[in-house]
Order: C-alpha cells, then structure tokens, then sequence
C-alpha cells in the first residue's frame, strides 16, 4: 500500500523571519500519528535553517534545483553532493518552471535526476502539458516523453527511489484545479506506462498531483486511486492550509 506525500514548494519566497514562521507552524501544527510523507521544498539558502527547525520531526526537506555537475567551475550552481551535506533528502526537479522559464530540456532534467541520485537525494519529477497541448490531445504523449528521458537515462529500476509528479502546467498557481477524474486519468496512465517496464515499480512509486491543490479541493482528488498526494506551491506558504492538506492526506 501506497503512502501519501504532501510536498511543499516554497518557490523562491522568504525571508529568515517568515521562513522560520513558516516552518516552526508546520512542525508545530502535525499530529503526532502523521501518516503521509511530509517535505518541504526551501530555497537553496534557508535549507540549513529549515533542516534544523525540522530535525525532530517527521518533515524531510527538499531543494528546488540541482546541478547536473557534480562539482567545480559551474558558478551559481549548487550540486546534489552539497544539498546531501546540509540534510537535503529530496531535490525538485524538471519543475515547469525550470523546463519553461530557464530552457531545461527533458535530457538536461534527466541529467539532474542522476546526480540527485548519485548523492543519495530522492528526485520529485515534474511532469506535464501545457494548456495547447492538452487542447491538442497530446497531454499523454507528452508525460510519456517526459518520463521517457529519466527512463532511458536512468532505467526504470531508477523510479523505486523516486517521487513522479504529474503537474498539468496550465493549472500551476492559477487556481484552475484539475478535476479528480482529469487528474486521475493522467495519474493511471503513467502508473500504467511503467507497469509495462516493471509491475512492482509501478506499483510502488508514489505520483502527486500539482496544480491549484488547496485544502478545499485535496480530497476529492486523493480520494482517486492513482493520486498519491500533492506538490503544493502557494497553499504551502501558510501553515495552516499546509496542515490541513497534510491532515487530508494521512
Ligand atoms: C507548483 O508550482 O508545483 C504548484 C503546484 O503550484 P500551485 O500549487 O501554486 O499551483
């Protein structure tokens, strides 16, 4: 049986203040019999902050980003190895908004699913279609092409330490939800995918729904039986709304 995860991604938003806020009303607010998978996605420079506030709780966190180089003359860059070193245990990856605003291709995401794991971070992988190819019925062709870059790259076998997030673009932080049903077809298509390659991986792996997930619409899309949890990007800047949704979710 599945677990749940709600994951948060705080985009890049914070201060020090309001990071320690933020984080210290999630640690607070969790039942103690929590039961979903709890992370929190923190910009690069809060990650220490975050990973201290967290230590004696269930919440595991997250980056947004990460280099495909392991290390060296990449300036900017922060590498899987250095996440791992400050208590990162999962890295965000090929979200739309690294694939459409920083030019990231299916193979440069692949690249950075493969250094996440070689440093021991579990990958959440972005998938989805933007609005004109959900309009134009490529919405299955195009997860598949996304999910087939990590597979080729990587193997199939590469999925049994990792999150996949099915994140149709056109509902990302603009209140326009998928239906559970939409979402749900989507979901069983990709769990279906992978079951043709490995039964037990398809089986395994938890797929989040992104787009719009607040806590007046989180049940009835966890509610379907390929939906996992959720990646949350605005509902997880409040505390409240995030436990709420980690209360829905186990
Ligand atoms: C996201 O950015 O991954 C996301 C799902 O955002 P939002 O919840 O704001 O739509």
């Amino acid at each position: 049986m599945r677990q749940n995860m709600i994951a948060g991604n705080w985009k890049m938003n914070g201060t020090s203040d309001s990071v320690k806020t933020l984080i210290e009303g999630v640690v607070s607010g969790l039942s103690a019999d929590q039961k979903c998978d709890v992370v929190v996605g923190a910009p690069y420079v809060y990650i220490p902050a975050v990973v201290a506030a967290t230590a004696s709780s269930v919440v595991k966190v997250a980056a947004q980003d990460v280099s495909e180089q392991d290390k060296g003359a990449f300036t900017g860059e922060v590498s899987a190895e250095m996440l791992k070193d400050v208590g990162c245990e999962y890295v965000i990856i090929g979200h739309s908004e690294r694939r459409s605003l920083y030019g990231e291709t299916d193979q440069d995401s692949a690249q950075k699913y493969m250094a996440a794991q070689r440093h021991g971070l579990t990958p959440i992988f972005c998938i989805g279609e933007l609005l004109e190819e959900r309009e134009n019925g490529t919405t299955e062709a195009v997860c598949a092409r996304q999910l087939d870059a990590v597979i080729e790259a990587a193997g199939i076998a590469s999925l049994a330490n990792a999150v996949i997030a099915y994140e149709p673009v056109w509902a990302i932080g603009t209140g326009k939800v998928a239906s559970p049903a939409q979402a749900q077809e989507v979901h069983a298509f990709i769990r279906n995918k992978l079951a043709q390659l490995d039964t037990a991986i398809a089986e395994k792996v938890q797929i989040l729904y992104g787009g719009s997930m607040n806590p007046g619409n989180v049940a009835d899309l966890i509610a379907q039986p390929d939906i996992d949890g959720g990646l949350i990007g605005g509902a997880s800047l409040n505390a409240e709304d995030f436990l709420a949704l980690c209360q829905a979710a186990g």
